[in-house]
């Protein structure tokens, strides 16, 4: 019985799969007339095309998947996964060349707009530009008529990790390096894969870095393991007397290479870095970038621009082609000796995925007898981005890891200032026991590394931490029990605005932390400073500002402690609340007896042990 009805069934079965055979056939034979006459020159053999997305094999070899945006709204069927597997290269002569910015025509704006976040930069631009594009050469005329001598360098293995970058910023960032570089001073490239999802990062990634001049290839991490553990990957296969690692997103300019090699050549215990030039990550356009900052990091040791130190500015005005010292470096791009980079302690690799190596290793490397320094007539461009646009697996998301990373850092290379840190962000606290820092410990014995109280005397003396030489507390007016407080930054700049009072926190507030040195200067987080923008001498009564650190005379003061007066130097005015003339800030004005005019400079204990005045060692909360 069973049987009888199965038969019958599997007939109508089978007529159906004919048909349908039938059907596939018809569609290939459709897909194939369609194949012959595609107009798009790049597209040599096309493997699956409907209306939503075309998959095809272009001139290169390479497997391009490419989806179909135009109209509005964009096709609901469009996968996810169809959308990130999408490499959509495909250079238009002239977008971009020189640097110039890339012009996106109206009817791909939907589209740019949507794929922005899978990169956290412009894709569609990017897609629009040829991996070759000509760039300006961005160094000054000193630069350009140095002469290196190639003979004393040695060649560089470039290393570059990346997960999920672009195709077109990764392929970018190989060809300028190989363009824009004498053959002989490059050893090979090694890119590390860390645990990319794209399919077009892997075997045509492979088959088009084989064909390249420079011997180039593709090591692979299985599991996501972050930005540090895969450089020390690379690093364990470079074969150069220097490495160089770059992010996955840079452009190389003319003579880059050279000058970065030539120092270390001539000082092996040198990290050099590139001035960092900006690749705007909407248009793509390049914009050359001043020399004149060094970096430094913040209360929360996020790393940050300042304006040169007081020495530098003056090396640079005898010789503005030399490199100088930075007292930390952004850690995307630089040269180090291989041997000086495992002699000095390489990497922590219990850091995670993103994010505070950069400073680990800066005052690893100055304070265990190296320097870090970046090279003036050497430019790389690197697109900046606003978001971050990975996932971050384990420790709690981006914070959490940062914070794990941070936490190491503070405590293994800052001592008691590591207190601070700690006091400043309560969330790295929180993760400080739960990491073993032992062997990062044995790094700093082996090497009879100098401490931190070292590195911010001789590296970074215009630095605004807490030290012994200097006040560290509130600043707390007697007559309305109101303490000064710093403005809000907006984004990632410094803070700026009228220096204003409001009531004093009860307990570590740290926009009320302030810092005042043995110069004069009252400073805070972020390299802000006390400041009377008109200098305070030719009116009556001036405003007072907080605002970038200068170590121009305009920010010293003086605190009487006989009569509680903070007295501007510049101008022997005092430092007064707000007045009919002036509402919206404090002020300085001539100095009187009055209750508006008296400040306390009161301490805050900024880690657990202090010796007092009286030469006590006291324990803090
Ligand atoms: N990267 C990586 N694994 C990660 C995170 C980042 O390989 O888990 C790579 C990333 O592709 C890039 C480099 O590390 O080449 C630096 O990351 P990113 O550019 O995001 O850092 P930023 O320049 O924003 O500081
Ligand atoms: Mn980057």
């Amino acid at each position: 019985m069973r049987l009888c009805g199965c038969r019958l069934r599997r007939s109508t079965a089978l007529l159906l799969a004919v048909l349908g055979v039938a059907a596939v056939l018809y569609v290939r034979y459709m897909q194939q007339e369609a194949e012959l006459t595609d107009p798009d020159p790049d597209v040599v053999r096309i493997i699956r095309q409907n209306k939503n997305q075309k998959e095809y094999i272009n001139r290169k070899g390479i497997h391009v998947v490419v989806g179909h945006y135009k109209g509005d709204p964009p096709p609901e069927n469009l996968t996810q996964a169809a959308i990130l597997n999408t490499n959509d290269y495909r250079p238009v002569p002239g977008e971009g060349e020189k640097g110039m910015p890339v012009v996106v025509p109206a009817h791909l704006l939907d589209k740019m707009r949507k794929l922005y976040r899978i990169n956290e930069f412009n894709l569609v631009a990017s897609d629009r530009i040829s991996v070759n594009r000509s760039l300006p050469d961005v160094r000054r005329a000193g630069c350009q008529d140095k002469k290196y001598d190639q003979s004393k360098m040695s060649a560089a293995s470039i290393i570059i990790v990346f997960h999920n970058e672009a195709w077109s910023t990764l392929l970018r960032t190989i060809h300028s390096a190989i363009n824009r570089s004498p053959r002989e001073l490059l050893k090979e490239i090694i890119l590390v894969d860390d645990a990319s999802e794209r399919s077009f990062l892997g075997r045509p990634l492979d088959e088009y870095v084989a064909q390249l001049s420079v011997p180039t290839r593709v090591v692979r991490i299985e599991e996501r393991t972050g930005l540090i553990r895969s450089r020390l990957m690379g690093a364990q296969e470079a074969t150069g007397d220097v490495i160089i690692f770059l992010d996955a997103h840079c452009e190389c300019t003319e003579g880059w290479l050279e000058p970065l090699l030539a120092r270390i050549a001539e000082s092996p215990t040198s990290v050099v870095c590139p001035v960092i030039d900006i690749i705007n990550d909407d248009s793509f356009a390049y914009t050359r970038s001043f020399e004149l900052h060094w970096g430094g990091f913040n209360w929360q040791l996020h790393f940050r621009w300042f304006t040169l130190g007081e020495r530098e500015i003056q090396a640079r005005r005898k010789d503005n082609t030399a490199p100088f010292r930075t007292p930390a470096m952004a850690g995307g791009l630089f040269a180090i000796n291989r041997d000086f980079f495992y002699q000095s302690g390489s990497y922590d690799r219990d850091m995670d995925i993103w994010g505070g190596e950069n400073i680990e290793m800066s005052l690893r490397v100055w304070m265990c007898g190296g320097s870090v320094e970046i090279h003036p007539c050497s430019h790389v461009g690197h697109i900046f981005r606003k978001n971050s646009p990975y996932t971050f697996p384990r420790k709690g998301g981006v914070g959490g890891v940062l914070h794990h990373n941070l936490a190491r850092v503070a405590t293994v290379w800052m001592e008691k200032w590591a207190d601070f840190f700690f006091k400043v962000n309560p969330e790295a606290a929180k993760m400080k026991d739960t990491t073993q820092v032992s062997h990062r410990m044995m790094v700093k014995k082996r090497m009879n590394c100098n401490n931190f109280k070292w590195f911010l005397d001789n590296i970074w003396p215009e630095h605004f931490f807490p030290d012994d030489d200097r006040f560290f507390g509130k600043i707390r007016n007697d007559k309305l029990e109101h303490c000064v407080q710093r403005p809000y930054a907006t984004g990632t700049g410094q803070p700026s605005g009228p220096a204003t009072t409001t009531d004093c926190a009860s307990n570590w507030y740290t926009p009320q932390l302030f810092v005042m040195t043995v110069d004069g200067f009252i400073m805070t987080d972020e390299s802000v400073c006390l400041d009377v923008p008109d200098g305070g001498r030719e009116t009556a009564e001036s405003r007072v500002r907080i605002h970038g650190c200068s170590q121009l005379s305009r920010q010293k003061w003086f605190h009487d402690s006989s009569t509680s007066q903070l007295v501007h130097v510049d101008s022997q005015k005092c430092l007064d609340l707000p007045t009919a003339a002036n509402p919206e800030s404090l002020v300085v004005l001539a100095c009187s007896d009055g209750p508006s005019q008296k400040w306390t400079l009161e301490e805050v204990p900024w880690t657990r042990l202090t010796i007092t005045r009286l030469g006590e060692l006291k324990v803090n909360a």
